[in-house]
């Protein structure tokens, strides 16, 4: 057992025949805090913020950590002190930013849903942008705006109907998606933004998809949105800054994304060929940032072996790791002490009432009952889209830097899941 053997988690290696996580022993922290257990590296999140900032070195830049990948608040606190802003899809997430530290002025709101509420609450606290998804919406909002007295400054999301040659679920920027305004419809809705007193047009953004691994779908859509800032200066509409999204891919299962520095050195590039290299620039990253900082200690409570399968039966489930139910997604799943002797194929899955309640698939894996197991790349959309279903308490998350763990959020008991219900008298 080797490094080699978890590709993309920089700061998670096997030394022997034990895994660690930069220098705490993971099967230490399953002993101390049970499982399932989400443990995510500080060290690699930072690293992954460091290649966007090499990338984009002596470029005016703002990075907005999308934070629905992982919205902990011990996350969202050390990429605020590391000068990240935040893109987000709720008032609930403001909220969150606000609770950690972070700085509203640094804040996007994307989503095609905002509430008059959201918005209220999103202008009473001063955001940095609305990037707004239609033209109802620019309607709305401009309503609410002028009932606060205040103006709403305002991106629009431009759907540039490109393939971002992801899983169809997170692919965002084609045509039939219900994400951005048609690029036909883009210049209209300027125009009609500029008109509107509530409003004060300060950008333009796109966001393609998820999990993309190639970089052509980003130089496409670079083009394409370029074409546009193009045509609206030309209708006399200034666009100040332009966003455009994230959607880098991590590696789950061999896939081989560009890295942060090298997509955006090709990117800017082109910028600069056609003249925008010096504008303000933002960015939305949120998997590439944390999924691969984060895995999941998971203990083995059953191998049952079967005519067609084998089932190894563990502790976490769908209900933690909603990616493979979700998207039929690959996570690598590891053990945290390697074992010598032959492997079994087996399919993980969890206890949940579910078919679909499975995290992996014909995995070879040398296991006994006890054991315990790692499911990798979980640093992204797991724990932020975690539930309680089957009454099981969210896991508990820690955050590790060099030697120390700290306990971030503690395990929920089912107490805690029930604690808001009420019983009718
Ligand atoms: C989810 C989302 C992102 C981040 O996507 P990743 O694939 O996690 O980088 C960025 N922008 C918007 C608008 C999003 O909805």
């Amino acid at each position: 057992m080797n490094a080699p053997l978890l590709p993309g988690h920089p700061h998670m290696a096997y030394r022997g025949t034990d895994l660690f996580c930069e220098q705490v022993r993971l099967a230490d922290l399953a002993q101390a805090h049970g499982t399932p257990l989400y443990v995510y590296s500080k060290a690699a999140m930072l690293d992954a913020l460091a290649a966007y900032q090499r990338g984009f070195a002596g470029r005016k830049v703002q990075i907005c950590y999308a934070m629905k990948a992982n919205s902990s608040l011990a996350v969202l606190q050390l990429f605020a002190r590391a000068g990240c802003g935040f893109d987000i899809v709720s008032g609930g997430e403001l909220a969150r930013v606000l609770a950690a530290g972070g700085d509203a002025s640094k804040v996007i709101f994307s989503g095609v849903g905002k509430t008059r509420a959201e918005m209220r609450q999103a202008l009473a606290a001063g955001i940095g942008c609305f990037n707004v998804e239609s033209e109802a919406e620019l309607e709305v909002l401009n309503e609410v705006a002028l009932g606060m007295g205040a103006q709403a400054p305002v991106s629009i999301r431009v759907n540039p109907n490109v393939d971002a040659k992801t899983h169809p679920y997170i692919s965002t920027g084609l045509k039939g998606n219900k994400f951005g305004v048609a690029h036909e419809r883009t210049l209209a809705t300027y125009q009609r933004a500029a008109a509107l007193p509530g409003l004060r047009v300060v950008g333009i953004d796109c966001h393609i998809g998820s999990q993309i691994t190639e970089v052509s779908p980003y130089l496409d859509a670079v083009d394409r949105v370029l074409d546009l800032v193009q045509g609206i200066e030309a209708a006399g509409i200034a666009i100040h800054h332009i966003d455009f999204g994230g959607g880098l891919g991590i590696t789950y299962n061999g896939e081989t994304p560009p890295a942060a520095d090298a997509l955006w050195q090709q990117l800017l590039a082109k910028l600069d060929a056609r003249g925008y290299g010096d504008r303000q620039l933002m960015i939305e990253p949120g998997r590439s940032l944390v999924g691969n900082a984060g895995v999941c200690l998971t203990e083995v409570l059953y191998l049952k072996p079967g005519e067609q399968k084998n089932f190894c039966i563990v502790d976490a489930a769908m209900n933690d790791l909603p990616r493979p139910a979700m998207y039929e997604a690959f996570h690598g799943i590891v053990p945290l002490h390697a074992r010598s002797g032959a492997t079994t194929t087996y399919d993980v899955v969890g206890p949940v009432c579910e078919s679909g309640d499975w995290l992996g698939r014909d995995r070879a894996l040398a296991v006994h009952s006890g054991d315990l197991l790692a499911v990798l790349s979980a640093g992204a959309y797991c724990a932020s889209m975690a539930s309680t279903y089957n009454t099981r308490g969210r896991a508990a998350e820690i955050l590790v830097d060099g030697s120390q763990a700290v306990l971030i959020r503690p395990r929920e008991s089912a107490a805690d899941t029930f604690k808001n219900e009420i019983l009718p008298s």
